[in-house]
């Protein structure tokens, strides 16, 4: 099977950050996109089809649509898709509320590249693993279907 380079979609409403961040985690070998708002992103996940985007970075505060807010909208719509999580000292518990709501994890700005390099390579073992269970069972399920 084809391992494919994962595919990020990082949001976060400020710009600067975003294009840092971009940048670097490109030069890691991740396919990256970027959106700076809730709304941007849920568009991005949508038009993308359903296997498009492993990993969404998210930050937790963010004028309009907020971090909590978007989450609850990925996880309804693409539940397969995982989330980590961007906070600062003031929103930690938006965070960990994140995390209840199915967030992946969650990590503290400034983020570390190697701690976020690594969260993201074990959500992406996590989807990955699940999408394989669901293709593992379909194929069962038509193994069942012509014996019967
Ligand atoms: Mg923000």
């Amino acid at each position: 099977m084809v391992q494919i380079n994962p595919s990020i979609l990082l949001v976060d409403d400020e710009v600067p950050f975003v294009e840092t961040m971009a940048k670097r985690l490109a030069k890691r070998d991740l396919t990256v996109d970027t959106a700076f708002g809730g709304r941007e992103a849920l568009k991005k996940l949508d038009s993308g089809g359903p296997s498009t985007i492993d990993v969404v970075i998210l930050d937790v505060k963010m004028p309009g649509m907020d971090g909590l807010e978007t989450l609850a909208a990925i996880k309804s719509a693409h539940p397969n898709v995982e989330v980590i999580m961007l906070t600062g000292h003031a929103t930690v518990e938006s965070a960990i509320e994140g995390m209840k709501g199915g967030a992946y994890d969650y990590l503290m700005k400034p983020c570390e590249m190697d701690l976020l390099m690594s969260k993201v390579n074990e959500a992406v073992d996590k989807k990955r693993a699940h999408e394989a269970k669901i293709l593992d069972a379909r194929v069962r399920m038509h193994a069942l279907r012509r014996e019967s």
